[in-house]
Parts: structure tokens; sequence; C-alpha cells
């Protein structure tokens, strides 16, 4: 096994990285920002190494620094966590180089799914059906004559896509212009490459993803699928696994589905396989994640398997020793992202020092989180600071077990999304397993 491993990462992620290394007796090394030095991935890795100044392109993405780091400390492996650098196949090429392991897979592979274009065509090479859509599309002309053969509603979608960013949806040929425009420079100052394309707007869609692990050897297995329908202008909000959309039948297709895409791309390590469902239940493939994901905490409930050792195990080149006959999902597991963000003003950021916490517990609870009190939320990252995640024989058990401990979780001093998971999980539809991706809009129109 490794003996020491570098995260480059911060926050929630980092600990949990660093708690599954010490549980497998490796090493730890911890890479921070100037800003993040009172931080407890710092405090809690066996060494740390400053990398920057608090601006991300500066520390967390600066690869040379990250690198010197790994030289420093004389680490086997870097493990990349979610965000910053974890789809970044120079990263992971600049890793092989020095002769560092990237806990991840190929870089290879991950440049086929990092072009959602090029990942739509490696599912329709191995018969998974895709959203009716388009390849890279250069002239407006050319996105108002696709959609006319597609049918309107469309969604314009950038081919580096991440975080809902670069996607806009259109209604009409008037409105294609102006989309295209809007869509073509948020994707060049998200993700430094403007490439679009287009696929058909499914009205209502339901989330679905399946998890999957995969060893150098061939084999690969599926963990079950999450749902993550409850969405903010497409970014996920609330995750649970399973989902209340998928029966027994349609888990088996998608997981085989999922598998075959996998096997399509020779992936190794975690990786996730995403799909939306329509309102007939048929399921489309949109994209995968070549890296641990925010929720990968529901499947671990429902499973019982620790994600991030499988992964730090599978990157060293171990045998995946479980077999999908050893996956029987038990039970219901929820997982709430507590983001430090305004969600009466348009999710704004909202940043400042923690006055007051409590983090709650008891029966079913487990939180993942880097904050405590007198932490400072800098306006630098991510604005999540906890996953708090139910777990229940059933749904509602969980949904109960998280109301609780929603109202046991404390946090003063900036804004979070605590008072809306509240109202979510009390509400009719939500409870009846109605969600769609639409959902959080219609119940923010109605009130
Ligand atoms: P990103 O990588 O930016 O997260 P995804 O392709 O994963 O983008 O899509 C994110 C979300 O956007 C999906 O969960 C879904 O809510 C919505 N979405 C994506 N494609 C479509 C589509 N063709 N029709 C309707 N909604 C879509």
């Amino acid at each position: 096994m490794f003996k020491k491993i570098l995260i480059a990462n911060r926050g929630e992620i980092a600990l949990r990285i660093i708690r599954a290394a010490k549980e497998l007796g490796i090493a730890t090394v911890a890479v921070y920002s100037q800003a993040d030095e009172n931080s407890l991935h710092v405090r809690f890795a066996d060494e740390s190494v400053c990398i920057g100044p608090a601006p991300s392109k500066q520390s967390y993405l600066n690869i040379p620094a990250i690198i010197s780091a790994a030289e420093i400390t004389g680490v086997d492996a870097i493990h990349p966590g979610y965000g910053f650098l974890a789809e970044n196949a120079t990263f992971a090429d600049i890793c092989e180089d020095h002769l560092f392991n990237f806990i991840g897979p190929s870089p290879k592979s991950m440049r086929m799914m990092s072009d959602k274009s090029i990942a739509r065509s490696k599912a329709l090479e191995v018969g998974v059906s895709v959203v009716p859509g388009t390849g890279l599309i250069t002239y407006t002309q050319e996105a108002v004559d696709k959609a006319k053969e597609i049918g309107y509603p469309i969604i314009i979608k950038a081919v580096a896509g991440g975080g809902g960013k670069g996607m806009r949806i259109v209604y009409n040929s008037n409105e294609m212009e102006e989309n295209i425009n809007i869509a073509r420079r948020e994707a060049e100052s998200a993700f430094d490459n403007d490439g679009l394309y287009i696929e058909k707007y499914i009205e209502k869609p339901i989330h679905v993803e399946v998890q999957i692990l995969a060893d150098n050897y061939g084999n690969i297995i599926h963990l079950g699928e999450r749902d993550c329908s409850i969405q903010y202008r497409h970014q996920k909000l609330l995750e649970e696994s399973p989902s209340p959309n998928v029966n027994e039948k349609l888990r088996y297709k998608l997981g085989k589905s999922a598998i075959k895409i996998a096997k399509n791309i020779e992936y190794t390590g975690a990786g996730t396989v995403e799909f939306i469902l329509d309102e007939k239940k048929y399921y489309y493939f949109i994209e995968m994640n070549t890296r641990i994901q925010v929720e990968h905490p529901v499947t671990e409930m429902v499973t019982g398997f620790d994600l991030i050792k499988e992964q730090i195990k599978l990157a060293y080149g171990e045998k995946l020793k479980i077999s999908q006959k050893d996956v029987n999902i038990k039970g219901h597991a929820i997982e709430c992202r507590i983001n430090a963000q305004n969600t009466t003003n348009g999710f704004s950021p909202s940043c400042g020092k923690i006055t007051s916490l409590n983090i709650p517990g008891g029966y079913g609870i487990r939180v993942d989180t880097h904050i405590y009190a007198e932490y400072e939320v800098l306006p630098n990252y991510d604005s999540l600071i906890a996953k708090l995640i139910a777990y229940g024989k059933s749904r509602n058990e969980a949904i109960s077990c998280l109301l609780r401990a929603l109202d046991e979780f404390v946090v003063e001093g900036v804004k979070t999304t605590i008072p809306l998971h509240k109202k979510i999980l009390s509400e009719e539809n939500f409870r009846k397993g109605d969600v769609h991706t639409n959902y959080l809009g219609s119940l923010r129109q109605e009130k």
C-alpha cells in the first residue's frame, strides 16, 4: 500500500480523504493557501505545506507548487478530491511524469469524458441512449437548423461544462443568437473553452447517477444510483440513494449501461455516470464525472462500502474485492448540502465569521464538515460548509431524522441553506418522492 499521500484540496473533502488514509495506515500531507492556515485539514494531516496566497489560481490550482510540495515531502501518490484539479488530465499527466500515482483514472479516460460531445459518442458506441442532440456547434445558423430538427425547447450546453455553467434553455429560434452568445461567454470565462453543443430540453427531468468502481484488470461493478433532482440552477442541493424513481428493473438497466460506458473508455477507479429520466422513465446518458463526487456518502450509507478507501486501493493497483453480488442496497440515505448562501437572494454567497455553531449528531446522522466556531467563511472558495447525511431503514425514517438534525444544526454569523432544506423536507410532493430538476423552481413560485 502507499506509504504517504498528498491531498491537493481543502475543506470537507480534504478531511474526508485524510480520515480514510489514516484508517488505511497511510501518512498524509495537506497543502493549503495562506488563508487556510488554521484549517482542520491542516491540523489533522501528518504534514502540511503552504502552496500560495488565497486565490485558487495561486494555490489549489497552482500545479508547480503542488508538485514541489509532493517532492519535498516524498509522497507516493496525490489525491485530487473533487473540484480544483480533479478532472484536469494535464495535472494527472504531470503527476505521472513526476512518478506520483494520481488517485483517479488514466489521463486518457479523463480526456474522453471531459469533452461532453465526445462522451456522448462513447455512450452511443455501446448502444446507450443519449438525449437527442448535436456535436460541436460553430455558427448560430447551424444551431437554429439543428434545433428545428430536434424540436424546441432545446438546451445549449458547454462541451467542457461543469457546475451548470454555460447552460441556456431556448424556446424558439428568435432567442437562439442571444443565448448562444451568453453561453459562449460564460463557458469561455468558466472553462477557457467556448465550445457549445445542443440537446433536446427534457421537461421535468429526473437526475439519476450511477456510482461505479473499476480496477486495473477489467473488473467493474456499480453501487446503485443516487437521485440528485433537487437542484438550484442546475446545481445539486439535496441527494438521496436509492432514487424514489428507480425500481429494481430500472436499476439493473442503468447499472449495466454505466458499466458498458466505463468499459468502453477503459475506466479505472471510482466514477459516476450521469443520466436523466424523462416523464416516461426513459433514461439518457448526459455525462460522466471522472472523480469522487460531493454526494458519495449517500451511496456509502446504503451499501456499507467506504468509497474513498476503495478508490485509494484501486489506484494502488489492488484487484477489486467486491463483486456485484456483494452490493446490496439497504435502507435509505439523504444528504443536504449546507451552503453558506442566502437562498432568499439568488443563492448569493454569504461570507464572514461563524459566531455560534452546533453540529447535530445522534442515531442515523453523519456530518462531513470542516467548519468550527469562529471559522471564517471566505469568498475565495466554494460555499459548501457541511454535508448533513441521514440514514434510515426507509425514506420516511431518513426524512424524520434529517428534520430533527436540521433543527439542531445552528450556524450563526452567515446565512445558510438550512431553512430551505427544512421547507423541502416538509413539503408534500418531496415526501411523496415526486421530484424533478425543476422542483425547486416550482416550490419557490408557489410560495
Ligand atoms: P454540469 O456538468 O454543468 O453539471 P450536466 O450535463 O451534468 O452539467 O447537467 C446538469 C443538470 O442540468 C442536470 O442534472 C439537469 O438538471 C440539467 N440538464 C442537463 N441536460 C439537460 C437536458 N437535456 N434537458 C433537461 N435538463 C438538462
